[in-house]
């Protein structure tokens, strides 16, 4: 495979909002062993749901060659994710592919740690993952695998986490999706257990994405509430952000016990500083995380487009791109988007499709 020759910086793509391109997710997998209530709900992704036949999946030499092409727009990091990376076992083979990539400089993982075991973690940091971001919503067992939705014990999830910590990654985060009325009840005692812990717990504000989830603001617990939350208890400074376009807002505990991060979607989008492309399981770009339809890169590939080539039409995709959703849902009226208004929301691409 010949190499894309690298852009100076001035001629890489800017999009129409004059943000570059720098960090890209490659969702591997369509199908999950969970069915959280936030993202795959039961009854929408139940025994009848259709899932990607596997002859339809990106194979990992594509992956690679398209990855290939973004790092030569400017990509710097990618995130492996899905639907649950973990369940493609030959995962590493994709992971060690990817490393080799001159201008990555961050190789990530986004797992709900059910599978991941000790010696899952070790060859994937062998392989090449640098950080790793775990899924967990709840330390109650019932509230856990309510969220589930598929009885899986708190424990897997709790080891997981530790076999990632004793694992050596350079970071290992803590993922955890607020809902009202569900898990909000839990801020606290998630706070506290992984305080000094290693690993850094960040809370996500939920979103409406897809088309099942019951959406609606009234669910949302902000970042605000959130935070009030936990300083009532633990005080808590800002502090700055690690670089620019960082999604989550940075905080620590006065008291010295480590940092948390808070992922406003919702309430405070980031939209202005969005540089982040997606890259569905069966090749199709995504400009934005709540977009209809996505851009057949795979029939460029399969067409057999050269590096050169798929570079200068993944860059003109990027030029013309336009999304900030986010910005748009603060500007509506409050219950413009409730989960009720599906004809506005009926045709949006689902999260574990393209990956979160
Ligand atoms: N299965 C893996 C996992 O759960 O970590 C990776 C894919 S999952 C789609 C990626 C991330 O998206 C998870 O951290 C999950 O919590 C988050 N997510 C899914 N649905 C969400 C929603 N409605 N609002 C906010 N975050 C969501
Ligand atoms: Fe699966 Fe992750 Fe979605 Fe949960 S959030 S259903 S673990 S893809
Ligand atoms: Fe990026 Fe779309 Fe999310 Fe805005 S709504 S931050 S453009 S993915």
């Amino acid at each position: 495979m010949s190499a894309a020759t690298p852009q100076s910086a001035n001629s890489l793509p800017r999009d129409r909002r004059g943000r570059p391109l720098r960090d890209l997710r490659v969702s591997v997998t369509d199908r999950c062993n969970f069915r959280c209530n936030y993202c795959m709900p039961r009854d929408a992704f139940g025994r009848g749901h259709r899932f990607l036949p596997k002859r339809e999946l990106l194979r990992f030499e594509e992956i690679e060659t398209l990855a290939r092409a973004f790092t030569g727009l400017g990509v710097h990091k990618i995130r492996l994710t899905g639907g649950e990376p973990l369940l493609r076992n030959d995962l590493e083979d994709l992971v060690a592919r990817l490393a080799q990539l001159d201008e990555l400089d961050d190789l990530a993982l986004t797992t709900n740690a059910s599978l991941l075991t000790r010696a899952r973690a070790d060859s994937l940091r062998r392989a090449g993952i640098r950080r790793v971001n775990i899924s967990l919503d709840a330390l109650d067992e019932r509230v856990y695998r309510q969220i589930n939705q598929i009885d899986s014990p708190l424990g897997d999830v709790l080891s997981g986490i530790e076999h990632a910590l004793g694992a050596g990654f350079d970071a290992v985060k803590i993922n955890m999706v607020v809902q009202k009325g569900v898990n909000d009840g839990e801020i606290l005692p998630m706070a506290r257990r992984f305080r000094g812990s290693g690993a850094i717990l960040r809370f996500i504000e939920f979103m409406d994405v897809g088309n099942h989830n019951r959406w609606s603001l009234g669910r949302v617990c902000t970042a605000r509430e959130i935070l009030e939350t936990i300083a009532a208890a633990h005080p808590l400074e800002a502090l700055e952000a690690n670089h620019r376009g960082e999604v989550a807002k940075r905080w620590r505990y006065a008291d010295g016990g480590g940092e948390i991060g808070v992922i406003a979607s919702v309430s405070e989008p980031f939209c202005g500083g969005c540089a982040r492309a997606r890259l569905s399981a069966i090749g199709e770009l995504y400009t934005c995380l709540f977009a209809v339809s996505g851009f057949d890169l795979r029939k460029w590939l399969r067409a057999g487009l050269g590096a050169e080539e798929l570079r200068a039409r993944i860059g003109a995709l990027w030029r013309g791109r336009r999304d900030q959703y986010s910005v748009e849902r603060l500007s509506q009226p409050r219950t413009a988007h409730s989960g009720a208004d599906a004809a506005q929301n009926s045709q949006k691409v689902e999260m574990s499709y393209i990956g979160g």
